[in-house]
């Protein structure tokens, strides 16, 4: 197959204002550079540029005249949107600028050649003075993630949210985007633009890995991954919807099994003993190094991600659950896992209050109920102290990981790359059964 070329949402607003590097041409006359804005009037779209301002019917296209010279700038660009790293900055990007009209919106939408969106992602999800065969792993996956996504199609999007009287199954399927590909930030892979720094690794990965793609059988993996698993991985099925994926299995995130635990640990004791442990796993590290060399600024200021603990009193939980759900269970009474995946991860939390109960899932739904944000990952036990009256005033919820957990382990592949494995190593530890192709 040809290269794909991919369109990236990047921002939705009523009007964008974008600093355009070098000539971008609409239709055959008119050519735009320097500061622009687009603005929808009357039911059109119009770009207001130095000198002209062109009214557009429907779409626009602003095509650069020069590939790779030229690029584009957003300011106040929105990355991390809802978790707790939400910022905003200016970011640069190359391809070509499409815009379109919805609903009194515009959106902004960047055109752009699959590996070259690669070479971003790579330097905005990891810091690009990773391992090298840590970078060409990562790659790999998410040029797998991204072409499996793009020739999937988009599923029935009523199942993945389920709303009983008692209860709600919900989870984020990455195909809800109507109007493009992908977006550019944590929902579907992080996007953030052209790094500032130099990154010539990235490019060695980019390159010497190019095409290459995970494969099952004849189809491309839907190559899933999450920053840390906490030492077991997540089944796919725990966290999407019920069509589990040979590839995406749980496994233990080292050499060998460990001796003193279960392979299942969604049993309440099993889950217990696991989390509260501080097993030998590959993302069991504290190699400061290697973190900072990993991890990109704002991810290291969360760093105790393998074992991890918050605390709440009985008004900050109560607060937190009221505001998020939009549910008043008067006092909070107990937070009861009824299931759990493989790796310990709840994927059906029941809250209970004075007032009423109430079921939650899947992972991710937990997890921003249960934070100002996000929890880190929905793998925890719940302590309740000072229990007077058979209300707890205080809540210590003991986590492992961080993310769904499900296929690769990047911190774990990081370590696993700085020890000296190899990036098929790596993918074959994460991917169960499945193969490396070069399909373009
Ligand atoms: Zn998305
Ligand atoms: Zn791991």
């Amino acid at each position: 197959m040809p290269e794909p070329k991919i369109e990236v949402g990047l921002v939705t607003e009523r009007k964008i204002d974008l600093l355009l590097i070098g000539d971008y041409k609409s239709g055959k006359s008119d050519t735009f550079t320097g500061n622009i804005s687009i603005e929808f009037v009357n039911g059109r779209i119009e770009v207001i540029g130095k000198k002209n301002r062109v009214p557009f019917l429907k779409n626009v296209e602003l095509v650069p005249d020069d590939e790779f010279a030229n690029s584009f700038i957003v300011e106040n660009f929105e990355l991390g949107k809802d978790f707790h790293w939400q910022q905003k900055k200016r970011a640069r990007f190359r391809g070509r600028i499409k815009i379109i009209a919805k609903e009194n919106n515009l959106i902004l939408i960047n055109v752009i050649r699959a590996e070259e969106y690669l070479r971003s992602v790579i330097s905005s999800e990891m810091s690009a003075r990773s391992p090298i065969e840590f970078l060409k792993a990562h790659a790999i996956i998410s040029r797998s993630w991204l072409i499996s996504q793009m020739i999937t199609p988009v599923k029935d999007k009523s199942i993945s949210n389920i709303r009983t009287e008692n209860e709600l199954v919900k989870w984020y399927d990455n195909r809800e985007h109507e109007d493009f590909d992908i977006c550019a930030d944590d929902h579907c892979q992080r996007y953030h633009g052209i790094p500032n720094a130099s990154f010539d690794r990235v490019n060695r990965a980019i390159e010497e890995t190019e095409g290459i793609v995970l494969i099952d059988g004849e189809n491309i993996c839907d190559a899933r991954y999450s920053k840390c698993c906490g030492g077991r991985s997540e089944a796919y099925e725990t966290v999407w919807d019920n069509n589990p994926k040979p590839y995406l299995k749980p496994i233990y995130d080292y050499k060998y099994s460990p001796d003193d635990f279960e392979d299942d640990l969604s049993n309440e004791i099993a889950a217990r003993k696991w989390i509260t442990a501080n097993p030998v796993s590959f993302c069991n590290t504290h190699d400061e190094e290697l973190l900072t060399d990993i991890l990109v600024d704002f991810d290291y200021e969360t760093i105790d991600f393998f074992r991890w603990n918050v605390h709440y009193t009985q008004d900050q939980l109560k607060e937190i659950i009221w505001v998020k759900s939009g549910i008043d269970f008067g006092e909070i009474i107990d937070l009861k896992p009824l299931e759990r995946g493989s790796s310990g991860r709840i994927t059906r939390l029941e809250i209970t209050g004075t007032e009423r109960s109430f079921i939650v899932g899947k992972e991710l739904e937990i997890r921003k109920w249960l934070s100002k944000s996000h929890l880190l990952s929905s793998a925890f036990v719940v302590n309740k102290r000072k229990v007077k009256n058979n209300i707890p005033q205080e809540f210590e919820l003991l986590g492992a990981g961080w993310g769904h957990g499900v296929g690769l382990c990047q911190i774990g592949a990081a370590a696993m790359a700085k020890q000296g494995y190899y990036f098929d190593e790596i993918l074959l530890h994460y991917y169960t059964g499945a193969n490396l192709k070069k399909i373009y």
